[in-house]
């Protein structure tokens, strides 16, 4: 019977192309704007006012949209349409975009893969991007990731972008779309211009990261590691099987590796005994705070009766990570710290070096995410029942 099942599987994959998912994008939402200016990137593109077909603009026209009263109002060369809710354009063509320009604001134009819905909100409009998820991924990827890397390095962010898309499409669902375009969620400025990451996402199609469960995981990223990755739960208290701590030699000799601050011994000193009520005059509990030396990934500072948190002491004196030596010497407190940022999940410096020294991207994903599966993302229904989305709850990378 499983047999059966997993013939017609593979002969309904070979045979069609599953419908690739559109994914909502809430754009410009950080903005506030009554007018919008929208044109077709290529061919021809349909304009719907509520729900209902009124026309087409062509290519080397624009449909301007104001807010007048509570209505949308919109003019091209040879439509004019008014709305209560929405308007909406969509491309003919599959590939095709839109351009959108602001027209009182300096935000340069932008293109966007796929249709747009214009709604009102308050006295402001608001815009959504009904984007393929190929198409979102790589802008992304540009977005997130910049230039000047290698194609292992585009690939492996174009399968970590597209997991977590994927895993947080309910994160703005009582606002009417999936995700947003800050760092909220994930930066996208819209169409990706880079062939190099075009290709990179090409080749990844479809791609997604699950663990043991086939559940859709958290790819929660950081900067530089120091030199060894976090458990999630030594941070966050929730456990996940893929989130663990992993000795890292890529990144120790890149930007991010080091860090240093200096206090004096009574601003380090004040600073525990308000905190953490540390005594000054308790030399036991306080000696092993000022000359401290982690072997490895700690969570508390110093073998001491005090209880003092690292994750509270990086966010009270906005360190640049948890990962730091004390050093103290007559009236100076020197922090020498290693990495930038939480430190759970994937490294990015360590993984720019690994495709450097020609790592291709399954190796590098596998080094920082434990046991975990490529899989396609078409495939996800047939392993399970339940909705991919499931487990969107979690920490914010
Ligand atoms: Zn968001
Ligand atoms: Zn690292």
């Amino acid at each position: 019977m499983r047999l059966t099942a997993l013939f017609l599987f593979l002969s309904t994959t070979l045979c069609t192309l599953a419908q690739e998912k559109v994914l909502r994008i809430g754009i410009l939402r950080d903005r506030t704007f009554r007018n919008v200016l929208v044109m077709s990137q290529r061919g021809v593109c349909t304009v719907f006012a509520d729900g209902e077909r009124k026309g087409e603009i062509q290519v080397n026209d624009g449909l301007r949209v104001d807010l007048s009263g509570k209505s949308l109002v919109a003019k091209s060369l040879n439509l004019s349409v008014t709305a209560k809710e929405r308007i909406e354009l969509v491309p003919r063509m599959e590939t095709s975009g839109l351009r959108l320009r602001l027209p009182e604001s300096k935000l340069a134009e932008r293109t966007y893969p796929g249709g747009i819905t214009i709604t009102v909100e308050g006295n402001n409009l608001r815009l959504t991007n009904a984007v393929p998820i190929e198409a979102y991924t790589a802008g992304v990827v540009q977005a997130e990731a910049g230039k000047e890397h290698r194609q292992e390095y585009y690939k492996m962010q174009a399968v970590s972008c597209r997991t977590y898309a994927l895993c947080n499409v309910r994160k703005h669902a009582p606002e009417g779309f999936e995700l947003c375009d800050g760092v909220h969620c994930q930066v996208y400025h819209g169409a990706c211009r880079q062939d190099s990451i075009t290709m990179a996402v090409e080749a990844t199609k479809g791609m997604v990261m699950v663990d043991a469960d086939i559940k859709l995981i958290h790819a929660l990223f950081h900067s530089n590691c120091g030199g060894e990755t976090m458990n999630a739960e030594d941070l966050w208290s929730k456990r996940e099987p893929y989130l663990r701590s992993t000795v890292d030699e890529y990144c120790r000799q890149e930007p991010h590796a080091t860090w240093q601050r200096t206090f004096t011994r009574k601003e380090w000193v004040g600073y525990l005994e308000k905190r953490f009520n540390v005594k000054s005059a308790d030399r036991q509990a306080l000696e092993p705070l000022l000359n401290y030396e982690p072997t490895c990934r700690d969570i508390f500072m110093g073998n001491t009766t005090h209880r003092v948190p690292l994750k509270h002491v990086r966010e009270d004196l906005k360190l640049k990570s948890t990962f730091f030596s004390v050093t103290t010497t007559g009236e100076q407190v020197v922090l020498n710290g290693r990495g930038f940022g939480h430190g759970v999940g994937l490294c990015q410096e360590g993984a720019m070096h690994m495709a450097r020294a020609g790592k291709n991207y399954t190796d590098i994903l596998r080094h920082y995410y434990t046991d975990v599966h490529l899989v396609d993302v078409n495939s996800l229904d047939f392993f399970r029942d339940e909705d991919p989305s499931t487990g969107s709850a979690g920490p914010k990378r």
